[in-house]
């Protein structure tokens, strides 16, 4: 089996949904299972359903307009036949997401956000099903929430491999099967999400639970390059790195790839391409085990809208295990990611992101015991296989802030 998995800016419009097409004749279908995300940033606008729904009922109605809207100008220019069966597939999860959104009586936010979130894959996996059958490639479509199965820690669940790998490994592997990414369902059923950008992680465990022979995930880029370009002028390709070259770039936050992505391939030694969805003739980036990383330049990675944070003690005692240990357990109550740590005797200083929000609560919090002063808006530059010329690049972009290095890693947050 090999996994194809297309992100949202291959389907972020109808010409990308025809390309999806063009990639799959070029590639051919044979023992394919295909993975899909929401198209384009719709994540995002069920995001602002969702605040809405929660927060500003009087924006409810214009942003499932908005989103209702995009698919239907989508569909309609890929359909010329106004009576195909995909306008009333679509206008029925729209109807089941109204019927959501009329008799849901919880208030949990993060339970509503995966039951609304999720309309964006089932849509989009709707859309380019229809498509492919309508052009003589048969396919089958899945929910994928029937073989995902997770805790019920909404937003950020967890898969309970056992249950996952039973159920897909039922699959009939001759079908071409096109299912969503980024979704599970818990115990109970309800839709759960495996956090943002999560499909390439999807792609993974279907990979892994079938023993696939290989994962691609489809880009807008040539594959894996050594810096973001959206934010570098000059950017090159990796045509090959390692398993945990890799993880340590997503970990860092190369969002090319998503961090989980890494490890349920590795562990099966499945390797992951990284290819073009324009450029289909490129080799892209292999992801595999072996050299960690050709060719072997430094790679940039850039994590915006940090907050950096410096914390001591009220009593102007030292910063020490119990204090620490007590840190950590707050920031991670408040659900906040650190990404890098710097300890002296009286400080301790650590950057974060607030991917939840939660960053005044846990601040007036923090502030009963400890002194905090923080800087918000700060941008964290990783360079992995740094060397001089290329830390001096990064330190002419701003004020220095924080500098940390480790074998060949430097990090240095800037204001
Ligand atoms: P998809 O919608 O397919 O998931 P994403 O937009 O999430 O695609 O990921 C592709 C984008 O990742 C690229 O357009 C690029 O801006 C960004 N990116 C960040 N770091 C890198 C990198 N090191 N190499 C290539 N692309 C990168
Ligand atoms: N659609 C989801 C998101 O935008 C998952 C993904 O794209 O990977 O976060
Ligand atoms: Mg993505």
């Amino acid at each position: 089996m090999r996994i194809f998995k297309f992100g949202g800016a291959s389907v972020k419009d109808a010409e990308g949904v025809k390309n999806v097409l063009r990639v799959l004749n070029h590639e051919g279908i044979e023992n394919t299972l295909i993975v899909i995300s929401a198209m384009g940033k719709m994540t995002n606008a069920f995001e602002k359903i969702i605040d809405s729904y929660c927060q500003k009922a009087e924006d409810l109605n214009l942003n499932i307009d908005v989103v209702r809207n995009f698919h239907l100008m989508i569909i309609n220019e890929l359909f010329e036949e106004k009576n195909h069966p995909i306008f009333i597939e679509v206008e029925n999860l729209f109807g089941q997401l109204s019927g959501f959104l009329i008799q849901n009586k919880l208030t949990d936010y993060n339970f509503i956000y995966d039951q609304i979130v999720g309309y964006g894959e089932l849509l989009s996996t709707k859309i380019v099903s229809a498509f492919l059958n309508e052009n003589n490639i048969k396919t089958s479509w899945i929910d994928v929430r029937d073989l995902i199965k997770t805790d019920a820690n909404y937003r950020d669940a967890s898969v309970n491999w056992e249950l996952t790998s039973k159920n897909i490994s039922k699959l009939n592997q001759q079908q071409l099967h096109i299912t969503q990414g980024f979704l599970g369902s818990n115990s109970k059923g309800k839709t759960t999400t495996l956090g943002r950008e999560g499909s390439d992680y999807t792609a993974a465990i279907f990979a892994h639970c079938l023993n696939a022979k290989s994962v691609t995930i489809w880009k807008d880029v040539d594959g894996v390059l050594n810096a973001d370009p959206r934010y570098f002028s000059t950017t090159q390709l990796l045509e090959k790195i390692s398993y945990s070259e890799a993880i340590e770039m997503a970990f860092y936050g190369a969002s090319v790839i998503h961090p989980k992505t890494l490890k349920p391939l590795e562990n099966k030694n499945i390797p992951l391409y990284v290819r073009s969805f324009y450029e289909l003739d490129n080799n892209g980036t292999t992801v595999e085990k072996g050299t960690a990383i050709v060719p072997e330049i430094p790679c940039f990675i850039l994590k915006q809208q940090q907050i950096l944070i410096s914390i001591s003690a009220l009593d102007f005692s030292f910063m020490v295990e119990h204090n620490l240990s007590e840190l950590f357990k707050i920031l991670h109550n408040y659900k906040l990611k650190v990404n890098l740590i710097q300890n002296s005797a009286l400080s301790f200083s650590v950057c974060i992101e607030d991917k939840f929000n939660n960053f005044k609560q846990f601040s007036s919090e923090l502030k009963l015991k400890y002194n905090i002063s923080y800087i918000e808006n700060v941008s964290l530059y990783t360079i992995r296989h740094a060397n001089s010329t290329a830390i001096s690049k990064i330190e002419q972009k701003g004020k220095v802030l924080l500098k940390q290095a480790t074998k060949g890693t430097v990090q240095v947050v800037m204001q």
